[in-house]
């Protein structure tokens, strides 16, 4: 709490000569509290290559001057570094670029069936590399939704990846495009009036429970050291969390360990383009 004291001076007569004022300022600190993390992780996520660059290049000037074989392969270490920097960096600004719109949902009409095949199409190799199969299963009639394609495009490229990356070797990762199932009453608004449901079914190891609620966090992984062997940043879920907030619509995950994880992403219908023709066919 802020305790503020507030004199009430001569004016009035009374017993009491000043107010005490509590404010509750727990979201404040909370806010001030997650930026300052957010800062100290993404300042540390950068210096760890950065340290790992400059130690090798000192290794080159120094002992390993004259060694050509230890030339290439540092320096390969030394790319690799410096592309999980820059990828640190594509994330960091997609996130701050994605938070500064998200007071205002995007106004276009998105065509699902094209935003997923285009991502597939661009992951087909690192799937190969794992032997899995990535199926695009389209079970709704109508596959357009309201959206920026940009944005979804990014949502289903960071969610097919993790599949990718988290699956198994030789099984099918699943991208299924479907009209929500009917839930409950209780069921969150952004879900129940959902469009079109995207689910990306993978059968990988699956994620325990308890990691769950804090999976679209910044910089949370359940296992740092396999994330950034994988090429992680961390910040994937966090930028498909926003972005489908932004859109007004849910993510939800589901997942068995040792069995696998469905990613779910629910997006509002499009504007009805054919109920404003109608009202114009009425002003004529
Ligand atoms: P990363 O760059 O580490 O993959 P993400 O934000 O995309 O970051 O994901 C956060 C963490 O969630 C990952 O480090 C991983 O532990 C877990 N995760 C994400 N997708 C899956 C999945 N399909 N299966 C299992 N774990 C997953």
């Amino acid at each position: 709490f802020q305790v503020e004291v507030q004199r009430l001076t001569d004016e009035l007569p009374l017993a009491a000569h000043a107010v005490v004022v509590l404010h509750d300022i727990t979201a404040l600190v909370r806010a001030e509290q997650m930026r300052a993390d957010f800062v100290a992780n993404a300042s540390h996520e950068l210096r760890t290559p950065l340290t790992s660059i400059l130690g090798f290049v000192e290794t080159l000037r120094g002992p390993a001057r004259d060694d050509a074989e230890a030339h290439e392969r540092f320096l390969a270490i030394m790319h690799q570094q410096a592309s999980r920097m820059r990828r640190l960096i594509e994330d960091l600004l997609s996130l701050s670029r994605i938070e500064l719109r998200e007071h205002t949902p995007p106004v276009g009409t998105v065509s699902l069936e094209d935003v997923v095949e285009g991502v597939v199409m661009g992951l087909e190799i690192l799937a190969e590399e794992k032997d899995m199969a990535l199926q695009v299963e389209m079970i709704s009639d109508s596959d357009l939704v309201a959206g920026d394609e940009d944005e979804l495009v990014q949502v289903f490229a960071n969610l097919i990846a993790n599949g990718i990356k988290y699956g198994r070797p030789g099984t099918p990762l699943v991208i299924r495009v479907d009209r929500p199932a009917r839930g409950p009453a209780q069921m969150p608004h952004a879900m129940r009036d959902a469009c079109l449901v995207v689910h990306v079914i993978d059968q990988g190891d699956g994620i325990a429970k308890e990691h769950l609620p804090r999976l679209t966090e910044r910089f949370y992984r359940v296992d740092t050291a396999r994330s950034r062997q994988l090429g992680g940043t961390g910040l994937g879920l966090a930028i498909v969390k926003h972005i489908v907030n932004r859109h007004r619509g849910a993510l939800t995950i589901d997942s068995t360990v040792g069995q696998g994880s469905t990613f779910s992403v629910y997006l509002p219908c499009p504007p009805p383009a054919d109920k404003r023709a109608r009202s114009s066919d009425f002003l004529r």
